[in-house]
């Protein structure tokens, strides 16, 4: 399907005034950003604008209920110069997922499609060369009516952005195992959905944690406090005892694409991967045995980040230095080289923009 999307282009680009050798995270936004609004029951209106701010009602229904969902993907370039997506299409599926929670009408996954790929085209000089580097790309919707009560909005805007980030050299993160508050219930709430209430949701905790002298929380499951859920915004893969595992999806997990992605890579490299339900006494007992030989975290944003440390009942779990560690390190320059287009695609993750 095409659709129409009009194109107005940003008289002057701000392409100039960013140091790609120096880029502030989160802070630089590109020249121009796709929009296409919903009301009476379809998409209209698409279209490809100079990025800016626009007006909202202060009775918008987003400021006051909350129906806002969204996606985070990066478009990065290969050894090459060549501009492309990694598994661009599972990102559509996701955001379609989170707006069947929130009851939100999905965005035709053709038009997410083809608004992604003719604004990256657009913008792609502002996609860092440099190793590492990538433009990372922000897809979101929010309900519109102007209206007070509580019910569905009739009137929702799609809204996709970007932003120039250099590269992610996470430190080795120390966690603490949350046993107070939860990110997200298991079962039933919206975990495995991308929405920006549980985001919110995890401040409070994350800024205790920080408190404590901690990088981010480990959540522990919203019945017993004793499964392991997620850590910060990232899945979460445990190697013990020679062996990896990561929890299960449960309903309160955020299905990421770059677990999904691993889940997939690593039997082809010759390392076996379960998915089950993971307590934290089975990671305190594997420390104790001196068995817990690597815990790392999952994310588009790092790929994956190394744990340093994780706190439970006030007693620290040391982990053994990353110089150590064998299947995070090796994941991730798996990942980047199918990022920098050194290895072969076989799964066809990679599509250009
Ligand atoms: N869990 C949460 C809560 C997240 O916000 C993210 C980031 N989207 C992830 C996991 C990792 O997902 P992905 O690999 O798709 O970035």
């Amino acid at each position: 399907m095409e659709f129409n999307i009009k194109i107005t282009k940003a008289q002057n680009s701000r392409l100039g005034e960013v140091d790609f050798e120096n880029i502030p995270f989160g802070k630089v936004f590109s020249d121009h950003m796709f929009v296409a609004d919903y009301k009476e029951g379809e998409w209209q209106d698409a279209r490809i604008v100079p990025f800016g701010r626009f007006e909202m009602h202060p009775a918008a229904m987003v400021l006051h209920y909350g129906q806002a969902i969204f996606e985070g993907m990066k478009a990065s370039k290969s050894v090459e110069g060549k501009p492309f997506f990694l598994r661009p299409e599972m990102h559509a599926k996701r955001l379609n997922n989170s707006a069947r929670r929130m009851c939100m009408p999905e965005v035709p996954e053709a038009l997410f499609l083809e608004g992604l790929h003719k604004l990256i085209d657009l913008d792609q000089g502002w996609i860092p060369p440099q190793k590492g580097s990538a433009l990372y790309i922000r897809p979101y919707m929010f309900s519109m009516d102007e209206f007070i009560g509580v019910k569905p909005s009739e009137t929702y805007r799609f809204i996709i952005f970007t932003g120039p980030v250099g590269p992610y050299y996470p430190k080795p993160v120390s966690l603490i195992a949350d046993t107070e508050y939860v990110r997200a219930a298991v079962h039933g709430g919206t975990g495995e959905a991308k929405v920006a209430g549980n985001y919110a949701a995890s401040l409070l905790p994350a800024r205790l944690a920080n408190q404590k002298g901690y990088d981010q929380v480990m959540w522990l499951d919203s019945k017993e406090f004793k499964y392991i859920q997620e850590v910060g915004t990232m899945n979460i893969f445990f190697v013990i005892d020679g062996k990896v595992a990561t929890p299960a999806l449960n309903g309160g997990i955020l299905p990421g694409i770059t677990r999904d992605t691993i889940l997939k890579l690593l039997p082809e490299m010759g390392i076996e991967v379960e998915e089950r339900a993971i307590s934290i006494d089975e990671v305190v007992e594997a420390h104790a045995a001196g068995k817990l030989q690597e815990v790392f975290g999952s994310g588009t944003a790092a790929v994956i980040a190394h744990v340093s440390k994780i706190a439970y009942k006030g007693k620290d779990m040391e982990l053994p230095p990353v110089a150590e560690r064998k299947v995070g390190p090796a994941i991730k320059e798996h990942i980047d080289a199918l990022r920098a287009g050194t290895i072969d695609d076989k799964h066809g993750w990679i599509v250009p923009v």
